[in-house]
């Protein structure tokens, strides 16, 4: 996602409306246990300030993940707003900083930084999800099974300990 800022790069309060579709490269491999099939979608302004570029918009991304306790996957979509910072990589930046260069700037990473920091760290398909039974494997929502908790053995006791 290179956006051309030939137009305002050098125009102190000069802004450009952004209304990008796009898949963000390596968004996928920089989280586990998340898919996203469809173009993350950004709307929003950049704007010179003082040299300094600020993004401002909204962004929307849709993904599937997996029920935190019964697996299944689960279609989800989340809005971000997103408010960052670029600074002209030729002057000094601090670590934090996004940066640009020449005529172009690249807003990917702050998008995907953004989406990675949004994600929920588990998800449940029902907030009444009974969950896998953790000696069979069965899904209890679908039917109970008959095992009995007191037969679990010390591997399992550590799963159970790891899900609940
Ligand atoms: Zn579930
Ligand atoms: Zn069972």
């Amino acid at each position: 996602m290179k956006v051309d800022i030939s137009h305002i790069s050098k125009v102190d309060g000069a802004s450009l409306e952004l209304e990008i579709s796009e898949n963000l490269e390596g968004l996928e491999s920089s989280v586990e246990g998340f898919e996203f099939e469809d173009p993350v979608d950004f709307k929003g302004t950049l704007v010179n300030i003082g040299g300094i570029l600020k993004l401002d918009g909204h962004l929307d991304v849709a993904y599937t993940s997996k029920c935190s306790r019964c697996l299944k996957d689960l279609k989800s979509e989340m809005s971000v707003t997103i408010r960052e910072s670029f600074v002209n990589g030729e002057k000094l930046a601090d670590e934090d900083s996004y940066t640009y260069e020449g005529n172009y700037v690249s807003i990917d990473k702050a998008l995907k930084d953004n989406i990675v920091l949004n994600l929920p760290v588990r998800q449940l398909c029902t907030e009444e999800c009974k969950g896998l039974c953790k000696i069979c494997g069965g899904d209890l929502n679908a039917k109970d099974c008959d095992c009995k908790e007191e037969t679990m053995n010390p591997q399992m006791e550590v799963l159970k300990n790891f899900f609940s």
